[in-house]
């Protein structure tokens, strides 16, 4: 029988409810939740993404600002941006949207960013945070994985889970917050001898490695939970995740699509660690 979906789309639309009430009651405190997004140069993928998060501000009531710098813009800049939004009281999260174009330093783009108004949770202080177990902000991708685990009352505790991808936004904090909930986690990489060795011992697979149908079936645990992080852009234009779908669903339990699943969720975070960082600055304030 083929895997039933995980609909990252119908999971958002219930996490939404839940943040306009938020919304609604910080506000009646004076405080309208605000995230301002910088983006720099001109990504075709990248707008995208800004266009969704904006439209997902409106929906949820939130303010919404976007910078925008042309791609050879000096590292100063942009800092000087950060520092002016990181003092500005009506902005409660900052993100910068990446990959930044290649000129620039990444590192200390994103450390300018107060670790208070991090809603992306790629601050170093808020990523060992996460490893200290003292979340401030878990990072929105990570976050949607879990959240949609959460929801569709999927147990992590005991589980085997194996993470392809072990980058610092993705991948590791994913498998941290695994292993926080439980589950015996496997991280594989570029780097890793026999991907399906591992992946074939998954309860819970998580694929986070931005390659097109690296995950086929044969390589998926009958029963287990499959998540698909992944986003690539095929030549003919189709949006596909690391799972070959069709394959992967006659072999799995729960399946999440590409578009439709993690990516959705991962933007109904952001505007939930945005709405906690207004709900921290409604207390302190109060
Ligand atoms: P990244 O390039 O920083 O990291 C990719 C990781 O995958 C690396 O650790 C690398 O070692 C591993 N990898 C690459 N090829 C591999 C292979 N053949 N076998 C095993 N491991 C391999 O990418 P990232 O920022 O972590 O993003 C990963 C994917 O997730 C991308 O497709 C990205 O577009 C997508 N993404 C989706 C969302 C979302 O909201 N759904 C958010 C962020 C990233």
């Amino acid at each position: 029988m083929a895997a039933q979906l995980i609909d990252g789309v119908a999971i958002a639309r219930s996490v939404y409810g839940e943040l306009k009430r938020r919304v609604s009651v910080v506000s009646q405190k004076g405080v309208r939740p605000g995230l301002a997004a910088i983006l720099i140069g001109h990504d075709p993928a990248s707008e995208v993404y800004v266009r969704n998060k904006t439209r997902a501000c409106e929906e949820v009531g939130l303010n919404s600002e976007v910078h925008r710098f042309e791609a050879d813009c000096g590292e100063n800049d942009v800092i000087a941006l950060i520092q002016r939004l990181n003092s500005d009281p009506r902005v409660h999260g900052i993100l910068v949207q990446l990959p930044l174009p290649r000129q620039l330093e990444a590192e200390g783009i994103l450390e300018a960013v107060h670790p208070d108004k991090d809603v992306d949770g790629f601050h170093w202080r808020n990523l060992g945070a996460l490893v200290a177990g003292h979340v401030q902000f878990a990072p929105c991708t990570p976050l949607a994985v879990v959240t949609m685990l959460e929801h569709e009352g999927i147990a992590v505790e005991g589980r085997d889970a194996v993470v392809i991808g072990r980058s610092i936004t993705v991948g590791k904090p994913v498998a941290l917050m695994l292993i926080t909930r439980g589950a015996t986690v496997t991280v594989c990489h570029s780097r890793t001898v026999d991907l399906r060795a591992h992946t074939l011992r998954a309860d819970i697979l998580v694929a986070a490695a931005g390659r097109a149908g690296l995950v086929t079936g044969d390589m998926v645990k009958p029963g287990a939970v499959v998540i698909d992080v992944g986003i690539n852009r095929l030549p003919d234009g189709k949006l596909v995740g690391d799972v070959d779908f069709e394959s992967a669903r006659q072999v799995a339990s729960r399946i999440t699509p590409v578009p439709g699943g993690v990516g959705r969720m991962t933007v109904a975070m952001l505007l939930a660690n945005t709405i906690t960082a207004a709900e921290r600055a409604a207390e302190s304030a109060g």
